[in-house]
């Protein structure tokens, strides 16, 4: 018989949940507690699939917009934030709104209002259509200027001499930022900058785990995360520009053994709104054609966010 080939799967940590994605998934599992159904998410409260699917078979009820919400129902907002727009519809249909936006997807918000209030020019780096974006972008209409890569800075149409500062949204890779960033600065020398990098600290540190994964001599990554989530997609970019083939999964299901076939070496991590139980089934899958598991820490994170305070409240 032949010797059987050692194979190693690296598991990583930092991975999964984010406490930005823990606060919002508690708040909804406090409110289907506390007051049952029927209970209303507008959006996917994180881009994941089996969050998603969980609650739903719970009985919540996920609305792309407010006006599927019934009169005086209550509403979650999702964690990557709404615009004042949404507050004002779900005020005006007479909804109780329960906001489980991220605090570091609010402080965007808040920094994007500070500048557009101090009249400069506000540009905000993100991906077109992705609901954080679509949220900032709504903190004023027709005054942020959308940038999604280096030539988009190029296009900018702003009057000679006009103040611009940038915020960015919370989940892109920290490289694709670097680019785009040291263009702005290039066009526009006395750029007011975030004091600290909007990228979160939970994407920045994934990413992080990523590369040293990389470092130790991966030849494949798998990132367990639903192709809706934007730092899951940027977990797999960041092995990409390492010259290291990535692919996403959403689960066991999608492992494809023929692309892992002939490896000796394997990384594992997850997307900031991918569940741990979803990490461990993969892992699984994996045992069983013989891989054999080793965790690398890179750093330990304690980050915790507090609940809306009127969910506590009740
Ligand atoms: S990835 Fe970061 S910004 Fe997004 S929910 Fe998690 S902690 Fe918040």
């Amino acid at each position: 018989m032949p010797e059987q080939v050692r194979k190693k799967l690296f598991t990583v940590n930092p991975r999964g949940f984010c406490a930005g994605v823990e606060r919002a998934i508690e708040v909804v599992d406090r409110l289907l507690r506390q007051q049952g159904t029927p209970l209303y998410v507008r959006k996917e409260i994180v881009h994941n699939k089996a969050v998603v699917e969980d609650f739903r078979s719970r009985g919540v009820i996920f609305v792309n917009e407010l006006e599927e919400v019934p009169h005086g129902q209550t509403v979650v907002f999702s964690a990557h934030g709404v615009s004042p727009a949404v507050r004002e519809e779900a005020a005006g249909r007479n909804l109780t709104s329960v906001d489980a936006t991220c605090p570091l997807v609010t402080k965007v918000h808040n920094e994007v209002i500070h500048h557009v209030e101090a009249e400069r020019e506000m540009v905000l780096i993100g991906h077109a259509g992705h609901d954080e974006v679509l949220g900032t972008m709504g903190e004023a209409p027709g005054r942020i200027s959308l940038v999604t890569n280096i030539e988009d800075v190029a296009k900018l149409e702003f009057e000679p001499g006009q103040n611009v500062a940038y915020a960015t949204q919370t989940t892109l890779s920290v490289d694709e930022t670097r680019g785009i960033v040291q263009a702005l600065r290039e066009r526009f020398p006395n750029l007011i900058e975030p004091e600290k990098s909007d990228i979160c600290y939970a994407t920045q540190n994934r990413q992080d785990a990523v590369k040293t994964l990389v470092e130790n001599g991966i030849q494949h990554l798998l990132v367990v995360g639903s192709s809706s989530s934007s730092n899951s997609r940027r977990l797999c970019e960041v092995a990409l520009n390492l010259n290291v083939p990535a692919t996403l999964i959403d689960g066991p299901e999608d492992i494809d053994l023929s692309v892992l076939k002939g490896l000796s070496t394997l990384g594992l991590t997850a997307g900031a709104s991918a569940p741990e139980h979803l990490v461990q089934a993969v892992v699984e899958t994996l045992a069983e054609t013989h891989w054999e598991v080793e965790e690398v820490v890179t750093l330990e994170e304690n980050v915790k966010f507090k609940l809306p305070s009127n969910l506590i409240d009740r």
